[in-house]
C-alpha cells in the first residue's frame, strides 16, 4: 500500500493494527470532496436527490381569498339566525374572476378553489342549502367570519423560503416546486457507483455451477444496495483473480464517482485487489477494520487529472461481509455524496430480549429483529452461521453489535443496534 492515514496522531507505516468502524467512517467521510451542485430540471429523475440551494415562492399561495366549498358565498351577517333566504347574483368557478360584489341580502353560488366576491366572509356549504327561481334558501348555524375561506397567502407568501437547502426531494417536493414555478432546481449530480466482483470461482446467476464454483450473489445485492441508496450503478462483471483480467476492469471501475470490488482483499494467495490498486494510482486509507463480518475492507481514493475523486472500497467477498461493508460504510459515502448533513448510521439503543453467550474476537455485527415494545427498542438476536449465511440475515431487520471478548449478556442488557432499510 502506498500511502496510509489511519489518524493524525498515530499514522503508522502500514496498517498493522485494524481500526474501529468510527475511525474507520470519519476517514471516509473526510476524504469526500461533494461534487458542485448544478441546475437540473425538474423530473422524477430528482427524486431521492437534496436541494443544494433555498427555493422561494414566486407567488401568493393560494393567490387569492378562495373557497374551500362548493355552495354560497354570503355575508355572515345576513346570517346570524343561520337561516335566511338570499338572492343569487352569478355563479363563481374556480378559475374565474367574481364581477359582482355581495350586497345585504344576496349571495353568489361558488365552487372549490374558486375566489371569494368582495362583501362575502363566509362560504355555506351546498349540503345546507336548497336553490330555486335565482334564490337559495339556507338552513344552518350562524357561520362566523371566514368559515370555508382559505385567506389569500395563508399557504405561502412570494419570497417565503418553501423549501431550504439540505431538503430531501420526494414526490410530495415535486408538488411545491411546481406550485411556486421551480422548473429547476440546483442539485448534486447522483453518484455513478461501478461494481465489480472477483473471484476464479464465480458464475453468473443464471448459470449453472460447475465443481468448485458458486454462483456471483454480490454484483447484483450490491448493485441493488445502490440503487436503493439513491446512487446511479453500472455493472462491470466478474474479474479472475489474475492481473490480466482485473488491471482493465479496476480501470474502468475508477472512471465512476464510486467503485466497488468486492473479493479478492485480503491475505489469501490470490487475493490480488490491494496490489492492483494501488498500481493503478488508488491511495489506500485503511485495509483492515476492526469488525466481524468483514475485518479485510480497503477504502482508498483516487484523484482525476481534472480534480474529479472516485473513492474505492473493495470489500470482503462473503455476502454478508460486503453487506454489512456497505452499511457501515458505502451508504454514507453516498449519503455525503449526496448533500446529506448527517450521513452516518444511526445507532439505536435497544434491550436484549434473551440471555445470549457470545464469544468473539471482534466487534461484531450479528443479525438481529428490532422490535418496538412499549415505547423501547428490544432487540433479538437471528441464529447466524457467519459471513457467508446471507439466508440467516435476510430473518434480520438489524444488527446488533457485540464487543470483542467471551461474554455472558443477560436479557435486559442495553445494547447498540443499526437499523436495516
Ligand atoms: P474472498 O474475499 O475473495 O477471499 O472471498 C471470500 C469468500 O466469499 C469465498 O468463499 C468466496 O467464494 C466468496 N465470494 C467471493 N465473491 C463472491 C461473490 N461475488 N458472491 C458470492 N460469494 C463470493
Ligand atoms: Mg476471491
Amino acid at each position: 500500500l502506498r500511502e496510509l492515514s489511519v489518524s493524525a496522531a498515530d499514522p503508522p507505516p502500514a496498517q498493522s493494527r485494524p481500526i474501529s468502524v468510527r475511525d474507520a467512517q470519519a476517514i471516509i467521510l473526510r476524504e469526500i470532496k461533494p461534487p458542485t451542485p448544478g441546475p437540473t430540471p425538474v423530473t422524477s429523475d430528482v427524486v431521492g436527490l437534496m436541494l443544494a440551494a433555498d427555493v422561494a415562492a414566486d407567488v401568493d399561495s393560494p393567490p387569492h381569498d378562495k373557497s374551500m366549498m362548493d355552495g354560497y358565498a354570503v355575508r355572515s351577517a345576513d346570517l346570524a339566525s343561520g337561516h335566511a333566504t338570499l338572492k343569487v347574483l352569478e355563479e363563481i368557478t374556480a378559475g374565474r374572476t367574481p364581477t359582482r360584489p355581495i350586497v345585504a341580502g344576496c349571495a353568489s353560488r361558488i365552487m372549490t378553489g374558486a375566489p371569494i366576491p368582495q362583501g362575502a366572509d363566509a362560504v355555506i356549504m351546498v349540503e345546507h342549502t336548497r336553490y330555486g327561481e335565482g334564490h337559495v334558501e339556507i338552513n344552518t348555524s350562524p357561520p362566523r367570519p371566514g368559515q370555508n375561506i382559505l385567506p389569500r397567502g395563508s399557504e405561502m407568501r412570494r419570497g417565503d423560503v418553501v423549501l431550504p437547502a439540505g431538503t430531501l426531494l420526494r414526490p410530495l417536493e415535486l408538488g411545491i416546486l411546481a406550485t411556486v414555478g421551480k422548473t429547476e432546481v440546483s442539485v448534486r449530480p447522483r453518484p455513478l457507483v461501478a461494481v465489480l466482483s472477483t473471484g476464479d470461482e464465480l458464475v453468473e446467476p443464471g448459470e449453472v455451477p460447475g465443481p468448485g464454483q458458486i454462483r456471483n450473489s454480490n454484483g447484483p445485492m450490491l448493485l441493488a444496495l445502490a440503487a436503493h441508496a439513491g446512487a446511479g450503478h453500472r455493472y462491470l462483471g466478474i474479474a479472475r483473480d489474475r492481473p490480466e483480467s482485473l488491471r482493465p476492469l479496476i480501470a474502468e471501475g475508477l472512471q465512476s464517482a464510486v467503485f466497488l470490488l468486492s473479493g479478492g482483499v485480503s491475505a489469501g494467495a490470490l487475493d490480488l485487489a490491494p496490489d492492483l490498486l494501488c498500481e493503478a494510482g488508488v491511495t489506500a486509507h485503511f485495509h483492515k477494520v476492526a469488525m466481524k463480518p468483514g475485518k479485510p475492507l480497503l477504502f482508498g481514493t483516487y484523484d482525476h487529472a481534472d480534480g474529479r475523486r472516485t473513492l474505492v472500497f473493495a470489500l470482503p467477498g462473503n455476502p454478508v461481509s460486503s453487506f454489512v461493508g456497505f452499511e457501515l460504510f458505502v451508504r454514507p459515502a453516498l449519503r455525503r455524496l449526496m448533500g446529506h448533513t448527517s450521513p452516518d448510521p444511526e445507532a439505536i439503543s435497544a434491550v436484549l430480549a434473551q440471555d445470549f453467550h457470545y464469544n468473539t474476537d471482534r466487534p461484531t455485527y450479528h443479525p438481529a429483529r428490532l422490535e418496538l415494545a412499549s415505547g423501547r427498542w428490544r432487540v433479538r438476536v437471528v441464529p447466524w452461521q457467519g459471513s457467508a449465511d446471507l439466508r440467516a440475515l435476510a430473518q434480520a431487520n438489524a444488527l446488533v453489535v457485540f464487543p470483542a471478548g467471551d461474554h455472558h449478556h443477560d436479557v435486559g442488557q442495553t445494547l447498540d443496534a443499526l437499523r436495516l432499510e
